[in-house]
């Protein structure tokens, strides 16, 4: 009887030695989230860690082929995730260079790849559960219905949640070399957790999430677009100092609920950007409200706290999304509430209008 084709990739990759260490890549747990479809595509994260870009290049070139040459793979997408510790390391300042030689940080090499992507706009929250990628996903829809030729590259390596939310069952594809993105409710989509098993995500390590994003910036065949969402993870960390390196973005919105707690996070957010020049084109209040059936509106998480921090910190108010009591249900079923006839349509059409006024050139 023949091996379970993921057992057959992974002996494969066996055979695939690490100059390094002169063992094989496998053996030195190089090779993460190794995973193979019953179509036939297999996925994985290869850990680069030392020596120059093009060993690391080299190496995910053999380890790649190694795959694809297996009986009944159909198709490989493999991300390194990190090529060498001083090139993914280097802060966005690129000030850890005294002798002024400018290495040229591999992110930045990435974002020239988006050539044809005109504006990249962070999506970021100060903590998780507070609505980013539903609103960034909504967004997205809003954009496209707009006219706009719109991507979302979902980025919460820690959480990735677009192919739920735009039920998406495809993983991703690949043709010439070049990672396809998955078409969606007229969106140019594509998400971490459709190349790497987001359980292994988990244990990344700062220059493997930037490997990672850099990956989904240069890989993947995103054309050309008007606009890029980047739905980030919670917080500030890797990913967004990735971003920041990139040096693509056009700006960033933030995304909060109206409680206290949410908001301490959101000026740090609002810090950041700030800190590195990052535009913030607003700040949207999610989960605002509850309408009663008699059109009584419930303040459940406090009344208009965003909006009062987006003064205080003096960036401007996108708008405020209610609580739907049906999007959590859509969300799960894949099907956008902007994609839809209902009330959201409005709400986010509304917003993303102020979104494209705000970028002069969109
Ligand atoms: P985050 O990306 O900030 O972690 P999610 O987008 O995953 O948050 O949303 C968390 C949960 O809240 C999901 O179940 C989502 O469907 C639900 N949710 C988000 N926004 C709303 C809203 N305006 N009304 C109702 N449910 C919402």
């Amino acid at each position: 009887m023949t091996q379970p084709l993921i057992i057959r990739v992974r002996n494969a990759l066996a055979k695939v030695a690490n100059p390094k260490t002169g063992r094989n890549i496998v053996a030195d747990g190089r090779v993460q989230g190794l995973t193979a479809d019953d179509d036939g595509k297999v996925r994985f994260a290869l850990e680069v860690v030392g020596g120059g870009a093009t060993d690391a290049d080299a190496l995910l070139a053999a380890a790649k082929k190694a795959a694809a040459a297996i009986d009944g793979v159909s198709a490989v997408s493999a991300v390194a995730t990190a090529h060498s510790a001083g090139a993914t390391a280097a802060p966005p300042s690129g000030h850890d260079n005294p002798l002024g030689v400018r290495k040229k940080p591999q992110i930045e090499q990435a974002a020239e790849t988006m050539a044809g992507v005109k504006h990249v706009i962070a999506i970021a929250s100060g903590k998780g559960g507070v609505g980013k990628s539903t609103v960034a996903a909504n967004l997205a829809v809003a954009l496209a219905a707009a006219g706009y030729k719109t991507g979302l590259l979902d980025a919460d390596i820690y959480g990735p949640s677009l192919p739920t939310l735009f039920g998406l069952k495809d993983k991703a594809t690949v043709r010439d070399d070049k990672i396809i993105p998955v078409e969606a409710h007229g969106v140019r989509a594509m998400s971490i957790g459709m190349l790497v098993d987001p359980d292994q995500a988990l244990a990344w390590r700062g220059p493997m999430v930037m490997g990672a994003l850099k990956q989904l910036m240069s890989d993947v065949d995103w054309g050309a677009l008007d606009v890029m969402l980047v739905d980030t993870p919670p917080g500030t960390g890797d990913a967004h100092l990735s971003l920041i390196q990139s040096k693509r973005l056009t700006g960033a919105v933030i995304v909060s609920t109206p409680q206290e707690m949410a908001l301490a996070d959101v000026r740090r957010g609002v810090a950041l950007f700030r800190k590195t020049e990052t535009p913030i084109l607003g700040v949207i209040e999610n989960m605002a409200w509850l309408e009663m059936p008699d059109g009584e509106r419930r303040y459940v998480f406090g009344k208009g706290g965003a909006a009062r921090v987006a003064k205080e910190l003096d960036a401007p108010f996108l708008g405020a999304i209610p609580l739907y009591p049906d999007l959590r249900e859509a969300s799960d079923a894949g099907a956008p509430l902007a994609a839809g006839n209902h009330p959201a349509v409005k709400t986010f059409a509304q917003i993303a209008a102020k979104i494209i006024a705000s970028i002069p050139d969109l």
